[in-house]
């Protein structure tokens, strides 16, 4: 079988939960060939086994955490020009686009983004206009190169043999253009990354002040939820804005996305359409976002969530 690269997402310690996802996927279609850049390969070598890695190949440099996306586009290109790969699977995250997009021009090949599955021949899946429209495409030149969406895959495990590679590969001067000078981490405290958390909590503008998120951040803790928010809470600086799902925020995929005071405009639908289950809580019945909801609450948030709550609360107990 050939092999299906997939570049690693972590945090020099731990896998991130999408690159579970992405070996899941590479497994029905090929050997998953691992790339891991930086350091800490050892220490993942145990779960990218788990998930199925035949191989990890190994970039152990500090070119690609010191610069922003180039260097891994370019270590990329000549792993695809040494090891001929089926197809590249990288994660839908804002860096993952990036690697993608440059990968693609690097090596002349065909890109699909927000892919939400893969079907025989490597026919990605995308949810357009809503989650209105589902698109199947393939990619027809050079080496399909595939972004997926993060949680849109739902993680298996299958050992592999995880055998580790070192490559050796040096960086150019081109692709360190742009470098990092200081790195942020958010502030999230106990809660999930918003963009693997399997549940999201959202409120809107419905809530009506940024006190009022507090409400939405007990039911997210109630059941161990990420927290978001629409671009109308997040303008009127009711939650910060990395918080945002939607177009120009987050794309969140989660088992369960709950809408609390949100209409559901398409901007907003955009960011989290594709989540398994959409539970929604608003009093206009008219209200756009029920066309999305799995299951919808007509009614006065300030009432429905607490009550949420105190349920969540009891059956935990008991
Ligand atoms: C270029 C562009 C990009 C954009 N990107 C994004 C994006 O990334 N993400 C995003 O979210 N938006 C985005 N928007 C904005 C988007 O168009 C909407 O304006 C926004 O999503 C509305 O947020 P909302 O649903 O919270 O507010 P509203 O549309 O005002 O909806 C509030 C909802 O709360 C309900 N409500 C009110 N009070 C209660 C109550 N007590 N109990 C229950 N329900 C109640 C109302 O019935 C209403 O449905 C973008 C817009 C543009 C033009």
């Amino acid at each position: 079988m050939t092999e299906i690269l997939v570049l690693a997402e972590h945090d020099g310690e731990s896998v991130k939960k999408v690159t579970t996802e992405l070996l899941t996927l590479a497994r029905a279609h090929g050997e998953p060939a691992v790339v891991w850049t930086g350091d800490g390969a050892d220490g993942a070598r145990a779960r990218l086994a788990e998930f199925g890695a035949t191989k990890v190949y190994v970039a152990d440099s500090t070119d690609y955490a010191d610069y922003v996306g180039a260097p891994k586009a370019e270590l990329l290109a000549h792993l695809v020009t040494e090891k001929a790969p089926a197809a590249v699977l990288v994660a839908a995250t804002s860096e993952g686009r990036e690697v993608a997009g440059r990968l693609a021009v690097k090596t002349g090949s065909g890109v699909l983004t927000d892919v939400t599955g893969l079907s025989d021949g490597l026919v990605g899946e995308q949810s357009i206009f809503g989650g209105a429209i589902t698109v199947q495409s393939r990619v027809r030149t050079g080496t399909p190169i595939i972004a997926v969406r993060p949680n849109a895959v739902t993680p298996a495990a299958a050992p592999g043999a995880a055998e580790i590679e070192a490559v050796s590969f040096a960086v150019s001067g081109q692709a360190k253009a742009a470098r990092v000078t200081g790195k942020v981490v958010a502030e999230r405290g106990e809660r999930p990354e918003l963009t693997e958390a399997s549940i999201v909590v959202s409120g809107g503008r419905g809530l009506g002040s940024g006190e009022h998120f507090a409400l939405i951040e007990q039911l997210a803790d109630s059941l161990g939820a990420a927290v978001g928010a629409s671009r109308a809470a997040t303008d009127a600086g009711w939650y910060p804005h990395q918080f945002q799902v939607g177009q120009t925020g987050k794309t969140v995929s989660p088992q369960l996305y709950v809408a609390i005071g949100i209409s559901g405009a398409i901007q907003h639908r955009a960011g989290m359409q594709t989540s398994k289950t959409i539970m929604v809580v608003n009093k206009d019945p008219e209200a756009p976002i029920f066309e999305l909801a799995d299951f919808g609450v007509v009614g006065d948030l300030f009432k429905v969530v607490p009550q949420l709550v105190e349920e969540i609360a009891k059956r935990s107990a008991g």
